[in-house]
């Protein structure tokens, strides 16, 4: 059986996510699985998983194995969509209180592995072994009626471990609490806007005349932290200006990757429904120029078309027979891994 996608969406090459559950569901079921590393680039079409064994084995698995996949895919590939429109500033994970606590480590993993530079939830953090990120909310300054008061205490607390963020739109005016922090608080670090929708306008304008008012003011230094309601539309107009984003439901909230799962062979023998390529497939990337190839499962050696070199084989045997064979990645190594793929798909801005 494969596993591959007619489109992604966005029209965008996908980041394979979800690999690492896949692995422990299909663990001992007498199947033998290749796959794409996880963090891989992929283009609509090519196989990103191959099973070969008795279906009545694994059949029963197949609906949580694409749900494995198609979820963590499509926030791992939003993720890396809205990271490229971020360009170098950092991107920061916020997205968890908009779904299911059940499946938060999931969401903010595939974040990460998409291309993410951290996450908020704690619990999420500890899994992917780094330190979690947040700012100060707005609770924090309500409860002590003052947004300097929030931030001076702490600053005074934490302000030796963390970098300390001033939110600056809880009462006044983004500009003049901007200034009063930055003022008043030795050392920080940045100010944080996410200023509300209905007082919005213009949210660019806003970090501007905020940057302006610091600059003047002699706090070039403390940066501008922007954050709500945010996406790959919304935040290159904002690199100008802005210094590190909080992105929450646009990448939580992913579309998936509409995977499927068809029998391509049996028995050695091609057979597929309609629509389908037959025969098992393996995909060739050619790690000089790029250029990549599905070829039938008997190719082995495959020299690249554009370049002459040789092409690498990009699924790799995961499970033998039930058995798994690769160890459990470092979810940073998987990030550096996807992060320094490029892919362009004909037709498309690619990335
Ligand atoms: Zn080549």
């Amino acid at each position: 059986m494969e596993i591959r996608t007619k489109s992604v969406p966005g029209d965008v090459p996908g980041v394979f996510a979800g690999l690492d559950e896949t692995l422990k569901l299909l663990k001992g079921t007498d199947t033998t699985v290749w796959s794409l590393p996880e963090g891989s680039l992929f283009a609509p079409y090519e196989p990103v998983m191959t099973l070969e064994g008795r279906y009545r084995d694994f059949s029963t698995l197949e609906t949580p194995l694409l749900g494995f996949l198609c979820q963590a895919s499509g926030i791992a590939t939003k993720a890396r969509v809205v990271k490229d429109a971020a360009g170098e500033k950092p991107v920061f994970h916020f997205g968890s209180r908009r779904m299911h606590p059940a499946i938060s480590p999931m969401i903010g993993r595939s974040a990460f592995i998409g291309g993410c530079d951290g996450v908020a939830v704690s619990k999420t953090a500890e899994t992917l072994g780094i330190e979690p990120v947040g700012t100060i909310p707005h609770a924090l300054i309500l409860l002590l009626e003052d947004s300097t008061t929030a931030t001076g205490m702490f600053e005074e607390i934490f302000g030796d471990s963390v970098n300390t963020v001033a939110l600056v739109d809880t009462f006044g005016d983004e500009k003049f609490e901007a200034l009063e922090n930055a003022d008043l608080i030795e050392g920080l670090n940045a100010v944080r806007l996410d200023t509300p929708s209905s007082r919005r306008g213009d949210m660019l304008q806003i970090a501007k005349e905020v940057r302006w008012e610091l600059d003047l003011h002699g706090f070039e230094d403390v940066g501008i932290f922007i954050s709500g309601g945010l996406d790959e539309e919304s935040i290159p107009p904002l690199n100008e200006v802005a210094d590190a984003y909080g992105v929450g439901t646009s990448i939580s909230n992913a579309p998936v990757v509409d995977y499927s799962l068809d029998i391509v062979e049996i028995d050695g023998e091609p057979m597929a429904k309609r629509g389908k390529l037959s025969g098992a497939k393996q995909l060739f990337v050619c790690d000089s120029c790029g250029e990549r190839k599905i070829a039938p499962w008997v190719v082995k050696e495959m020299s690249c078309p554009r370049c002459q070199k040789r092409m690498g084989k990009r699924l790799v045997k995961m499970i033998d027979d039930g058995e798994v064979l690769v160890d459990d990645r470092d979810p940073k190594e998987i990030r550096e891994y996807s992060l320094e793929q490029t892919l362009r798909i004909p037709g498309t801005e690619g990335t």
